[in-house]
């Protein structure tokens, strides 16, 4: 079982609190680019400002201010072990410029599958809670729609360039969702 994983998945997919958990078991760091683009414009750093208004919109960042983001979390201490990338690559440029980079590849890709009603669901559910800023009607749909457009190729990209893809059903609760997950890479 390797420890350099790529989660993909829709928008509320559970991609995030999956990843997360997998992280803290395996004891390798949870590398959200998400997360770490909020934090930028929380902090309002150089990036930050470049990607505010990008992300209210849905859209994505350019991918050149991304992959030198990625690249250089993924030269930290902590990653030289392993990492679960959660929300990068999100196209299949972004996938090539990865390969590029790494110095020992990947081991797969999780592909979390959620129906989309589902997904409609835990998305509303989140905008009430969580009151991000792109989560606005426009702004999900504006994600879904990159999501099956620009996203959801890479899993036949991957499969085509031989990395293993593990296929898990998203539906149903955290816990069962997690086992899934565990079972299909095998680690508990
Ligand atoms: P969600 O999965 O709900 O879309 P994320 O936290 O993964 O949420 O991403 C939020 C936003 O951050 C995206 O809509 C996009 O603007 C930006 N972003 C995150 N990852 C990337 C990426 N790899 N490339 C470009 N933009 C990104």
């Amino acid at each position: 079982m390797g420890l350099r994983l790529i989660f993909l998945g829709p928008q509320g997919s559970g991609k995030g609190t999956q990843a997360s958990r997998l992280a803290r078991l395996m004891g390798v760091p949870h590398i959200s680019t998400g997360e770490m683009l909020r934090q930028a414009v929380a902090d309002g750093t150089e990036l930050g400002k470049k990607a505010d208004a990008i992300m209210q919109a849905g859209d994505l960042v350019p991918d050149d201010l991304v992959v030198a983001m990625v690249g250089e979390r993924l030269g930290q201490e902590d990653a030289s072990c392993g990492y679960i990338l959660d929300g990068f690559p999100r196209n299949v440029s972004q996938a090539e410029a990865l390969d590029a980079v790494l110095a020992t590849p990947l081991d797969g890709l999780v592909q979390l599958d959620v129906p989309n009603q589902e997904l409609m669901q835990r998305m509303l559910l989140r905008a009430e809670q969580e009151g991000r800023a792109d989560d606005t009607e426009e702004g999900i749909s504006r994600r879904l729609e990159i999501y099956w457009q620009e996203t959801a190729p890479l899993s036949d990209y991957y499969r085509g360039s031989g990395r293993t893809v593990y296929i898990v059903d998203g539906y149903g609760s955290i816990d069962d969702v997690f086992a899934r997950v565990a079972l299909a890479l095998a680690v508990d």
